[in-house]
């Protein structure tokens, strides 16, 4: 009776450790580690071939790998590795989505036409107020 007792009591231990190995395969891989570590519990050395065999769980949503991404700029910037300059211009291209904000390109008249500062058209030089707005060059 006893020794029934106490093969249990090992077999117990050593479903629970089988468990814990899977939980913490389980979770290096993304995956839930609560499931992983019943699947181990029951299934013992199996379980842990087949977690470990399992490919690594892909990222639900980009928005939270930008996240995960940009803890991992945080950290960079707090151990001095990157500037703070760096940091915002990484949080602002990551949390920006779709695209950041659209700038009109610098009215600048060189070549053949001029761009109109008012609304942006293209003008030829030859012509000296703007054909879309009327404005002077
Ligand atoms: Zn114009």
């Amino acid at each position: 009776m006893s020794s029934l007792f106490f093969s249990l009591a090992i077999l117990l231990v050593q479903s629970g450790i089988f468990g814990a190995i899977c939980m913490k395969i389980a979770e290096d891989k993304g995956r839930s580690g609560g499931l992983w570590f019943w699947v181990g519990f029951v299934f013992g050395l199996w379980a842990i071939i087949i977690v470990a065999i399992l490919p690594k769980k892909v990222p639900v949503s980009k928005e939270m790998t930008n996240v995960n991404t940009l803890r991992e700029y945080k950290n960079l910037l707090d151990s001095g590795i990157i500037s703070r300059e760096e940091f915002e211009r990484k949080k602002s291209e990551l949390m920006s989505h779709p695209k950041p904000t659209y700038s009109p390109p610098p009215a600048n008249n060189s070549g053949s036409t001029w761009i109109c500062p008012e609304c942006g058209k293209k003008n030829p030089l030859t012509v000296r107020s703007c054909r879309e707005c009327g404005r002077e060059k």
